[in-house]
Order: structure tokens, then C-alpha cells, then sequence
């Protein structure tokens, strides 16, 4: 049993929030553990961070996250459908109902239209899809409309945990003349419910490009077996596993984080017995704001020109370089 003041005082520190969709799968593990707080999320430890990857560093006007020159992040709203235990936003998220007025909304797309380099644009979290499609239909025309801005891209949990959201309305927003991609997180196989697959489908066939971004968590989803059935699923209905993130170190998510020796080993037997299609990349974002790398298992080594390049069961070959 939870203590009950423990669980109170988790919740006057991190927001607490599931819709309807998600409270009817409670009773499988690999969801609750997802939303469902717990008193573990008291306990701090001295590597965590208030703002583990660095955004506030980064963001050189309200909404705007400005850390790799050809794309920003643009946060309309700062509020979720769900949230996620282990958010690595937790400290701003949820907070308070922030969306941006109309005129912070102009500044961002100022800014926008003032950085040319800008080629993407993505609309994350809190969770674009929670804005009415009237809403987001201002912001992604605006964003269409600048000649720059190549490609949109929208990181979301929307049409998985509140999937009747994805409605007509919604697709037709989503059909700009620029290519709209989108994010989808998702960290377990049993996120993969009747109505979030019909709401995926409808994405896929509005021409939509899917992508899938998964959180490595302890005790939810590190094993080969989980991850690979996640990732099939993903490829079965067209969303294409993108990267798989090494927990970022939000405050009180330490029972979540694995090693990276954990996610390495993962990634290498995914290697080894799944479509290549199944497999994202495995990344760190660095604590501070330094940027995601890779950090999947390393399969080649040096000696002069000559590599040494480990192939998916183990065995070492060598490649000369040279000639
Ligand atoms: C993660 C992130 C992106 C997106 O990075 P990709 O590698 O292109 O997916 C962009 N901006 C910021 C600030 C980010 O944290
Ligand atoms: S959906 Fe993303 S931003 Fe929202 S609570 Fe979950 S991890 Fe955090």
C-alpha cells in the first residue's frame, strides 16, 4: 500500500493526469506504471537536474527552444493529455495553464521568420494535440506560410491516450502544402489499443509521416522482447521507430532509469533478430543542453586504416580503408 501523504505530496510537486482512454487500461502494468504516481517519485538524487536537458539555456524567446541551427522547438501550450511519470519536462509542464497569448505567438513566428536557417519547425510539449483544431490550424498555417520552414513536425501522445481527438477536423489541419511529420510517443506494446490504431491509420492514410519515439524505462519496457513487440507493432502500422531516449535526469525518475550498459545490450540483440525497419537510434540528450547522440552499441574499431567492425552476432571482421 501507498502512503496516502507521500502521494499527496507527489502530486503538489508533479502534475497528475490521465484521460478516460488511458483509465480504462489501467489494469495492464506496462500502462499504469506509465501514470499512475507513486511514492518513489519523492526520492531525489544529487544528478538530477530541474532542467536536465538544457532548454531555458536555449530558448532565446518564450515558446522557442533554439539549440540546432536548422530546426527550434515551438511550445504552444504547456499542458499534456496524460502525464508521464518520468517526463523529463516535469518542472515546467503541467504547471500551470501557459499557452501562449496571441502576441507571444507573433513573436515566435518574428523569430522564426527572422532565423532563415530555420528548416523544421516542431510543435511539442506539453502536447500540440491537445489545441483545437481551429488553433493549431493558425499556427501551422502561419508556420506553412514562411517560406523557410521546410517541414513541420509535431511530437505527441494525443492520438494514443485520447485518440478521438484524431477527427476530421484535426486531418485537415494536418494537410498543409509543406510535409507534416509526426512523433509519436510510445513505450509499450499495450499503448497499441483498438481505438489509438484506428487513429493511427487515419494519420498514415491522410499522408502524414509517422515516426515513433520511445523512452527506455525500467521496470515498463527494458527488455528485448517488449522493446521488439513495441517496435514490430510500430513498423505494422506504419509508424517507423525513430529514437529510442536514454531517461533524461528529471527529478524523482530515478526507479526508471536504466544503465546504458542495459540499453546497448537491448539494441544489440534487436540487431541481431528484428527488421531493420524496428530498429530507432539509441540516444542520450545530453545533461545541460549539448544535444542528442547516438549511443547504440558500437560495432567498429580502428587499427591504422583498418577498421574492425563487429557485425550483429558478435563476430569481428576487418575493413581496409585505405584502398
Ligand atoms: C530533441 C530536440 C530537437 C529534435 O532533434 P532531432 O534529432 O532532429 O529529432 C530539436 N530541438 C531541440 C531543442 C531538441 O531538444
Ligand atoms: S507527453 Fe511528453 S511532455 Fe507530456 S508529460 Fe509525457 S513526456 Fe512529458
Amino acid at each position: 500500500m501507498q502512503d496516502e501523504t507521500k502521494l499527496q505530496q507527489v502530486t503538489s510537486k508533479f502534475a497528475v493526469g490521465v484521460t478516460r482512454q488511458i483509465k480504462s487500461s489501467l489494469d495492464k502494468p506496462g500502462i499504469a506504471k506509465q501514470f499512475v504516481p507513486t511514492e518513489q517519485e519523492l526520492i531525489s538524487k544529487p544528478s538530477e537536474l530541474h532542467d536536465p536537458i538544457g532548454d531555458h539555456t536555449y530558448s532565446p524567446i518564450k515558446g522557442i527552444i533554439h539549440r540546432y541551427p536548422d530546426r527550434c522547438l515551438l511550445h504552444p501550450v504547456k499542458v499534456c493529455a496524460v502525464y508521464c511519470r518520468f517526463c523529463f519536462r516535469r518542472e515546467t509542464v503541467g504547471k500551470q495553464n501557459t499557452s501562449l497569448t496571441a502576441d507571444e505567438l507573433e513573436n515566435c513566428y518574428e523569430y522564426i521568420r527572422n532565423h532563415p536557417e530555420i528548416w523544421e519547425v516542431i510543435l511539442s510539449g506539453g502536447d500540440p494535440l491537445v489545441l483545437s483544431p481551429a488553433k493549431l490550424q493558425q499556427i501551422i498555417s502561419k508556420l506553412d506560410q514562411i517560406e523557410h520552414v521546410a517541414v513541420i513536425r509535431l511530437h505527441t501522445r494525443v492520438p494514443i491516450v485520447d485518440s478521438k481527438r484524431i477527427n476530421l477536423d484535426l486531418l485537415a489541419v494536418l494537410k498543409q502544402r509543406k510535409p507534416v511529420y509526426m512523433a509519436l510517443h510510445m513505450n509499450h506494446p499495450d499503448e497499441f489499443t483498438e481505438p489509438a490504431i484506428a487513429a493511427i491509420s487515419q494519420l498514415a492514410d491522410a499522408g502524414v509521416v509517422l515516426i515513433g519515439q520511445t523512452v527506455l524505462l525500467r521496470g515498463v519496457n527494458d527488455s528485448t522482447e517488449i522493446l521488439g513487440k513495441l517496435f514490430r507493432k510500430m513498423v505494422q502500422h506504419r509508424i517507423k521507430p525513430y529514437y529510442l531516449h536514454h531517461l533524461d535526469r528529471a527529478e524523482g525518475t530515478s526507479h526508471f532509469r536504466t544503465s546504458i550498459e542495459t540499453g546497448q545490450k537491448i539494441m544489440a540483440e534487436l540487431r541481431g533478430s528484428y527488421s531493420g525497419l524496428c530498429l530507432p537510434e539509441y540516444v542520450l540528450d545530453i545533461p545541460g543542453g549539448a544535444g542528442k547522440s547516438p549511443i547504440g552499441p558500437c560495432y567498429l574499431s580502428k587499427k591504422s586504416s583498418i577498421y574492425e567492425v563487429t557485425n550483429y552476432q558478435g563476430k569481428q571482421f576487418t575493413y581496409n580503408d585505405s584502398d
